[in-house]
């Protein structure tokens, strides 16, 4: 797994994960609900206005029908037009109301006799299917000039009551212009089905095509026919529109049109009555939106987190100089102010201490070659003065030979000096072993004893298996010269060393106690300084040398207070706990 994925961090990819499932799991929800919501809202609103659309269509229809048979009645109620019309049927319109009937757009008027002849007729028209008894109004197909029309007309008996003697028929001609007309004005597709028989026809919808309404349903037709209620279907006319049908009811009750008002199924209305699309719509833009949220604000947040963790890091690496950018004015820009200002503060101690460090090491330096020139002024003035003494030739030869001897123990002394200054300045360095940490005390002990006058010696070891992780070599020397110290002390006479071991608290203790002198309390402090001796041969770094070697292989030399009267020097060392593999 990379660490960076499109150029994120790992915080930053946690940020905009938790930052997007807040955001995606509430925002399905929430397009979900919308979805419902704006899809049912605007069906309805759709519905509403195709219903209101319809209405007014049917009303423009109706309103020809009306005025024709309005008309028709005020003239069947004059008994002078009809005892007229019987002379003159061409006056079925007499003259002083053509011009209401012109204004009222009735163009069609006809004179029947009861049993439906022709009288008169003021267009040429061929009426295919008259209408039925006892009708008031209808929607007729005509042929006039070879072409087919509609008629929206009023039927009105004369005279109105009894037997009628005559039928007159005023109307309007319809042709693809009025449905032309209605879709215009209502913004709708408009169909006008007119009836035949049983059957209903559209003259309009595809020119020099007669269609049947067939695809309506049987429930859809009763409902129309039976109970002359509209009837709205989301997959009107072979599922190309949303629309409604209304039946075009004769005052008599009889249903003599359907007309189609719908609109079709397509563009921007789909999307939003489709639940599934606007859901997807509006739960992927809130997704979008979410998701660079998460990321501006995971910039935000995140960007001055990581220049902070550089830092650190580059601290952490002793780069001392690391700095970092202050990218706002809020608790994170405080941040960097106070990292910033804590990195100078540590490049000022890191300075300060190097200069010490430096400072230490050449007083240390001077110290101990002042200390070193000390030590061999004192055999060298003696070896000095021994040799001017010796070149006197009047110098009594016993005399001769106690220079001589004076010579070679100052030269020895030097020597030694010299040995153990270096065996000081450059031990090596410890090459460490897993070892039981009685092994190199007892090895110096019996290179100690070799020659040495008859000491006693009495052990308890009770580290048991206990093992410690040091350079065996380095550590047998550091008990050499401790050693070296107790046989001196004690000068052979009941001589006895107790050599003691114990494991406690994660520490191997070793000590060697003799029953020498002991070490008086003013010398105890300086006991480990370099040069620091009370012996007339001494060179003081026997236990200066040893306790360096025991801090090299991780231990501590101390001298402690004994159980008798000689001196104990302890070594402590943590038990090395080895990993079983
Ligand atoms: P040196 O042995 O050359 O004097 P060390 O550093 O070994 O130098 O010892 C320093 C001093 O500590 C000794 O001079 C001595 O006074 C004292 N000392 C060390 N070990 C013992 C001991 N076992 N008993 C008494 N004094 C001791």
């Amino acid at each position: 797994m990379p660490s960076k994925l499109f150029g994120l961090g790992r915080l930053q990819r946690k940020v905009l994960l938790v930052i997007s499932v807040i955001v995606i799991v509430p925002m399905l929800v929430a397009g979900w609900l919308a979805a419902e919501w704006v899809s049912i809202s605007f069906e309805k609103r759709l519905e509403q206005w195709i219903v209101d659309a319809a209405r007014a269509n049917q009303n423009w229809l109706q309103a020809y029908q009306n005025d024709a048979t309005m008309l028709g009645r005020v003239l069947a109620d004059d008994p002078g037009y009809v005892a007229n019309i019987e002379r003159n049927p061409e006056e079925a319109i007499p003259p002083p109301v053509r011009r209401i009937s012109q204004e009222l757009s009735i163009n069609l008027i006809q004179l029947y006799t009861p049993d439906k002849k022709l009288l008169y007729s003021s267009i040429p028209v061929e009426v295919s299917a008259l209408w039925a008894r006892g009708q008031t109004e209808a929607v007729l197909k005509v042929v006039r000039k070879q072409k087919t029309m509609l008629a929206a007309v009023g039927i009105t008996p004369i005279p109105r009551h009894g037997k009628p003697n005559y039928y007159l028929v005023l109307g309007s001609l319809l042709g693809q212009d009025f449905t032309d007309e209605m879709a215009q004005l209502s913004g709708l597709k408009a169909r006008l089905y007119y009836r035949e028989g049983k059957n209903y026809y559209d003259l309009f919808s595809a020119p020099g095509e007669v269609i049947a309404l067939k695809h309506l349903s049987a429930a859809a037709l009763e409902r129309l026919e039976k109970h002359k209620k509209s009837y709205y279907s989301l997959d009107a006319e072979n599922g190309q529109y949303r629309g409604l049908y209304m039946p075009i009811v004769d005052p008599t009750g009889r249903v003599e049109a359907i007309m189609f008002s719908g609109l079709e199924r397509r563009g921007v209305q789909e999307v939003l009555t489709n639940r599934v699309a606007l859901f997807l719509f509006i739960s992927l833009l809130g997704i979008v939106i979410g998701g660079l949220t998460g990321l501006l604000l995971s910039r935000l947040v995140v960007q001055p987190l990581q220049y902070l963790r550089n830092g650190v890091m580059q601290l952490a690496g002793q780069n001392f100089s690391a700095n970092v950018p202050i990218t706002s004015n809020d608790e994170l820009g405080d941040l960097a102010k106070a990292f910033n200002a804590m990195a100078a503060r540590l490049r000022e101690a890191r300075d300060e201490q190097t200069q010490r460090f430096q400072k230490d090491k050449l007083t240390a330096m001077g110290e101990m070659s002042a200390a070193l020139a000390h030590e061999i002024r004192n055999p060298i003035g003696i070896i000095n003065t021994s040799a001017a003494l010796l070149d006197k030739p009047d110098y009594a030869p016993e005399k001769r030979t106690e220079l001589t001897r004076m010579i070679r123990e100052e030269s020895l002394r030097v020597s030694n000096l010299v040995q153990d200054f270096l065996q000081l300045s450059r031990h090596r360095q410890p090459s460490f072993a897993v070892i039981d940490p009685a092994q190199p005390l007892t090895r110096a002990l019996d290179l100690a004893l070799a020659g040495a006058p008859l000491v006693t010696v009495v052990r308890q070891f009770d580290h048991g298996d206990a093992k410690i992780k040091a350079d065996p070599g380095l550590l047998q020397q550091a008990w050499g010269n401790v050693f070296t110290n107790a046989l001196q002390a004690m000068n052979g006479k009941d001589a006895t060393l107790k050599l003691r071991s114990s494991v406690e608290n994660g520490q191997v203790t070793l000590s060697v106690e003799d029953n020498g002198p002991g070490l008086p309390a003013d010398i105890m402090p300086r006991l480990f300084e370099p040069f620091f001796t009370t012996k007339e041969q001494g060179t003081g770094l026997g236990l200066t040398i040893a306790f360096t070697l025991v801090e090299a292989n991780g231990g501590r030399l101390e001298a402690q207070p004994p159980e008798g009267k000689g001196a104990r020097f302890v070594m402590r060392f943590p038990v090395c706990v080895e990993t079983k593999s």
